[in-house]
């Protein structure tokens, strides 16, 4: 099968903290993807905007240097990567100055898409908003990008939808979470709402119970200084455990809407009851034999940050009254992966003589690595001897079936950066959303702190703290082996 790409619009990209991790790793890689495809327009502009003082040659070959070391295959076609680059101008601007914003004006046309993505600390999002429009270089139909982590409560968040609700109207918005561009969440919204199969049996009748995994083997690298003050419960589960779990939960939109979308999955969070502190495990990460402690890696020798989360919630409506959610999240465990799965319930009955194992159908959706679907269902086992029964995966990634559209799976970044130049919204958080999901987190988080509650060590490389497999064998179910 031939993979269709589709061109955008023309457009203007502007990058703030144009030379950071982000951007060099994520950012202008994908775009040189979907440059090399063909969907980046070749008139399309990118400019790199931060305070170190490079030219825009300079901005270029650090460009070039961050695309062969982060771009995978694509960077050994040399001659597409000289156009790509090309197409990269950069402005030195402070976000808190006065300099570089009448030459970043003249880079940008006027009858093209313009988007500004915000690739720096949230405390520069105002300043940036506001310069954006007393420089007159935004415009009613110019949009914003902006990054995790929104806040670290409630009320930040709110200051912060405030402050850019005074320059830019939540249509220009756009507040990236990655893990809703990865294509098996799209797939899973088609394989939910686009068969008849799986909708009748979603609901708390057909479903035992829901886990969702987001298991890291990295530890907190560079970032210790603000993994410390913010600890896995802001940093994935406040945003990205709680997208995915909407994504699960919520009720079919009537069209595949950006505002119909957000509606539905807004009532989730709304629908969340408050989690009893007996239901939530907080791990950290001690040393094992080849690894440092979390308290090494952050050099607080006296830190109580989680470093790992595993709760179990209920969505209080008519669907999923009687099916928990379990979620876990965690740093330095034994394998990367990020996973969702639906477990159905047993049969009841049991009608093949000398079967006594439990069976069950169980659809495993895996973000990383590998993305794809599974169901596992109950076949006979092949062969003479009677009628024994086996579990097998039934693999619904139908990668041989797609051939190239499959292989040509495009990043999470540069999907939802195309996403920003159509204006289409579906797949980033409304502010709303971002707010309730943090009404949701507080009282959690400040219950920790009010009893000083301290974590449960787990050995680095393992599965989390023993208390988080207590969690789910109390209720006499267990979690799914971490696999990378
Ligand atoms: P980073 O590596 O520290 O880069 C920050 C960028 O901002 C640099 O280009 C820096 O360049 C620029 N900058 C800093 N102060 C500035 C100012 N006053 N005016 C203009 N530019 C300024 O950070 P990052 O990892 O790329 O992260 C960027 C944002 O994305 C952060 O909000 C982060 O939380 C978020 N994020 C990052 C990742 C990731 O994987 N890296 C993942 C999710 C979210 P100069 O020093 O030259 O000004």
């Amino acid at each position: 099968m031939v993979s269709r790409v589709i061109p955008v619009d023309d457009f203007d990209l502007v990058i703030f903290g144009g030379t950071g991790d982000l951007a060099r790793r994520k950012i202008l890689p994908g775009l040189f993807r979907r440059f090399r495809s063909g969907q980046m327009p070749a008139d399309s502009r990118i400019i790199g905007a931060a305070r170190s003082e490079l030219d825009t040659s300079g901005y270029r070959a650090m460009i070039r240097e961050a695309i062969v070391e982060f771009g995978g295959d694509e960077k050994s076609d040399t001659d597409t990567l000289d156009q790509f680059l090309n197409a990269l101008d950069y402005v030195a601007i402070d976000a808190k100055g006065e300099g570089g914003w009448s030459e970043l004006k003249s880079l940008i046309r006027d009858k093209v898409i313009k988007a500004f993505y915000f690739s720096v600390a949230p405390s520069l999002f105002g300043d940036l908003a506001e310069r954006l429009h007393a420089h007159e270089i935004a415009d009613t139909d110019s949009r914003i990008v902006v990054e995790k982590p929104f806040g670290r409560d409630l009320a930040s968040a709110q200051a912060l939808n405030a402050t850019l609700a005074e320059h830019f109207d939540e249509r220009q918005i756009y507040r990236i979470d990655h893990y809703l561009g990865k294509e098996t969440v799209q797939n899973l919204m088609a394989v939910r709402f686009g068969n008849v199969l799986f909708e009748p049996l979603w609901n708390s009748h057909y479903v035992d119970h829901i886990q969702i995994t987001v298991a890291e083997t990295v530890g907190v690298g560079g970032r210790g200084g603000y993994y410390d003050k913010s600890g896995a419960m802001r940093d994935m589960v406040q945003n990205h455990l709680m997208q995915l779990l909407c994504l699960i939960a919520m009720e079919p939109p009537s069209v595949f809407g950006a505002n119909e979308v957000r509606d539905e999955k807004l009532k989730v969070i709304r629908a969340l009851q408050p989690v009893e502190a007996h239901h939530i495990v907080r791990g950290q990460y001690d040393a094992s034999d080849d690894a440092a402690s979390y308290r090494a890696d952050v050099e607080n020798p006296r830190s109580f940050t989680e470093s790992f989360v595993a709760m179990k919630c209920h969505v209080s409506n008519w669907r999923w009254s009687d099916t928990p959610f379990y979620l876990r999240t965690g740093k330095k465990m034994k394998a990367r992966t990020s996973e969702i799965a639906v477990v159905f319930k047993d049969l009841g009955h049991k009608m093949f003589e000398g079967d006594s194992a439990r069976h069950r159908n169980i659809l495993a959706i895996r973000l990383q690595p590998n993305e794809g679907m599974d169901l596992q269902v109950t076949i006979k086992e092949p062969g003479p001897g009677g009628m024994r029964l086996i579990d097998v995966p039934l693999d619904m990634t139908f990668a041989d079936a797609l051939g190239d559209d499959a292989e040509d799976a495009t990043d999470a970044y540069e999907r939802l950066i195309m996403d920003v130049i159509r204006g289409n919204q579906t797949l980033f958080m409304r502010g709303d959303e971002v707010e309730a999901a943090w009404a949701w987190t507080d009282p959690i988080i400040e219950g920790w702190e009010a009893r000083n509650d301290v974590p449960k060590l787990y050995d680095a490389g393992s599965a989390g703290p023993d208390d988080a497999m207590m969690l789910m064998h109390r209720d006499g179910r267990r979690w799914r082996d971490i696999k990378g």
